[in-house]
């Protein structure tokens, strides 16, 4: 799986379409003070599910919506797309392209789509926590992160790192499991009972 593209519209500072294409390997934006770089990584990290708005360095939800520059008004809307090419299957989707989108509107709201189908955030974590992209996104690390990963405790480097090698949704299975094995081994205890009673 790999990150193709991403288009950003209406985003912060992103007020017309823009799309970035990344091909394998290593990929770097260069841009001067205040261009909008770190724009581009909220909004890898918003269509990805953010929910929090310190992560994205504002105040409320709605400021990640374009909020006017120069000549151009305040936007109604943000939307953001990404596209991975899941040709090796490592999302777990039947498709070998996947695209996600994120639309959040003035009035308040967000909509998720995969494929073009309406979807819920539950959906999209769920689908990204098996590659590597779970819920808290410690595979993007921003500026101010990097002192906290570096002054983390080693229990907490291996939350991030297993956060990061998608071994949650594992750990997730193996919980749902364990409880159903659990109920039918009540449920076995109970049958036994009743065959003893009617013995
Ligand atoms: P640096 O190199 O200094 O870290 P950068 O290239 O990462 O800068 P960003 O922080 O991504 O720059 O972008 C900052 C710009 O985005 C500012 O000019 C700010 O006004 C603009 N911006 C942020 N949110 C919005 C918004 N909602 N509407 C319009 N512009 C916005």
């Amino acid at each position: 799986m790999h990150l193709t593209s991403l288009t950003i519209r209406g985003f912060k500072s992103f007020a017309s379409a823009t799309t970035f294409t990344f091909d394998r390997g290593m990929s770097a934006i260069v841009g001067p003070n205040g261009s909008g770089k770190s724009n581009v990584v909220d909004a890898l990290s918003w269509v990805l599910g953010e929910q929090g708005t310190k992560n994205l360095r504002g105040g409320s939800m709605q400021d990640v919506i374009f909020a006017g520059a120069g000549q151009r008004s305040a936007l109604g809307r943000a939307k953001v797309s990404v596209t991975f090419d899941n040709s090796d299957g490592e999302l777990d989707a039947p498709y070998s392209e996947v695209e996600i989108s994120r639309t959040m509107f003035r009035t308040g709201g967000s909509e998720y789509e995969i494929n073009g189908e309406p979807a819920r955030l539950a959906d999209i974590q769920e689908l990204l926590s098996g590659a590597g992209l779970g819920k808290n996104l410690h595979v993007l690390v921003g500026q101010g992160q990097l002192d906290q990963l570096l002054y983390a405790s080693a229990e907490q480097r291996r939350v991030l790192l297993e956060e990061a090698a998608g071994i949650n949704r594992h750990r997730r299975r193996q919980d749902k499991t364990a409880r159903k094995l659990e109920s039918m081994r009540e449920n076995l205890t109970r049958v036994e009972d009743l065959v003893k009673e009617l013995e």
